[in-house]
């Protein structure tokens, strides 16, 4: 996206910019989500809270408490597009005149949601269907995601952007895994981010299930994300700012948590799998229980993920019968 690095590289102040944290609540098991003031020029608001009443009077009392107002803000960098990081978006640009920038895949779904949600539905409940999730269970996933429909926006996007694009003093990094959007927005003179939901402190982000079109292969998401990390790792970084929780001011240590984690989660799956085959669903509720809970799709695709880390690395095989994935282990006991 070279048209918006040339425009704005010419006015960026060369001072680093204060970065005002606010924090708005939602209901997600993952707790409040942040929203970042940058006191730069152009002033700039990354990501954009829970779409409700209540978020709203929040951030402009945050962007006021900063010395700033909603009206001023002239550029939105958004770092992946769920509902908890989008949702004020609409509500943002009916009183500032503000350019949006979001990943390709999170600007197409902005501008045309409905398109997006049809997709991801479908896949998913056709997804769980294959992870062989009972249909009463689905039944649950179906209100849940029926219930988001006030929280999803359209808004347009004036800049998509993609890895190594420049936007201002940022260098665009693309980072799949939690979502196949997250971008790191990343300052490499300030040795600062804004990581999104990739890194969270003490938190372990989800790989989400993510839709497909019809043909397409599925992608392991989770072999993809820690093969994000593992890139991110590798930055210079002082600080990063994360969608949720406090900065994060070691990310390599943070990752090197959230990697152990995984590998500690793989571990298990490789033993329970040991013992014979299993679909998904099996290995979800031999690691967490019975699955009643609303949220249970993103239990299934932590199960489903590190199946798919097993099969990555040739230690498990994938098979479909009667349109049901099953997995086994590829050193069965003689
Ligand atoms: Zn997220």
């Amino acid at each position: 996206m070279s048209e918006a690095s040339g425009r704005t590289a010419t006015v960026e102040a060369a001072k680093t910019p204060e970065v005002v944290r606010i924090e708005l609540p939602t209901h997600y098991p993952i707790g409040p989500v942040n929203v970042f003031l940058i006191k730069d020029d152009p002033l700039t608001l990354v990501d954009a809270g829970l779409n409700n009443d209540e978020s709203w009077a929040l951030v402009q009392q945050g962007v006021r408490d900063a010395g700033c107002e909603m009206s001023d803000i002239e550029r939105v960098l958004l770092t992946h597009g769920h509902t908890d990081h989008v949702g004020l978006l609409r509500r943002l640009l009916d009183v500032a005149d503000a350019k949006v920038y979001a990943h390709t895949y999170c600007a197409e779904r902005l501008r045309d949601p409905e398109m997006g949600e049809a997709l991801a539905s479908a896949y998913i409940f056709d997804m769980l269907l294959e992870c062989g999730v009972p249909e009463s269970h689905i039944d649950k996933v179906r209100e849940v995601r029926a219930s988001f429909k006030d929280l999803r926006i359209t808004a347009p996007v004036d800049g998509d952007l993609e890895h190594g694009d420049t936007i201002g003093r940022y260098t665009v990094h693309h980072a799949p895994g939690h979502s196949p959007a997250d971008i790191l927005f990343v300052d490499v003179d300030a040795r600062t981010a804004l990581t999104g939901d990739h890194i969270i402190e003490s938190v372990t982000p989800v790989a989400m299930l993510r839709p497909v079109a019809p043909g397409e292969p599925r992608p392991k998401m989770l072999v993809e994300f820690m093969n994000s990390l593992r890139a991110t790792r590798e930055l210079d970084l002082d600080v990063c700012y994360s969608g949720h929780g406090k900065p994060i001011h070691d990310h390599r240590a943070a990752i090197d948590t959230i990697l152990s984690k995984q590998e500690r989660r793989t571990n298990r799956v490789r033993t329970i799998l040991a013992e014979g085959e299993v679909t998904p669903y099996q290995m979800c509720q031999s690691l967490f229980g019975e699955l009643k809970d609303a949220f249970m799709h993103m239990s299934m695709a932590v199960a489903l993920g590190h199946l798919d880390v097993l099969e990555e690395s040739g230690e498990a095989v994938s098979e479909t019968r009667d349109g049901v994935l099953y997995f086994r282990t590829a050193y069965p006991k003689r």
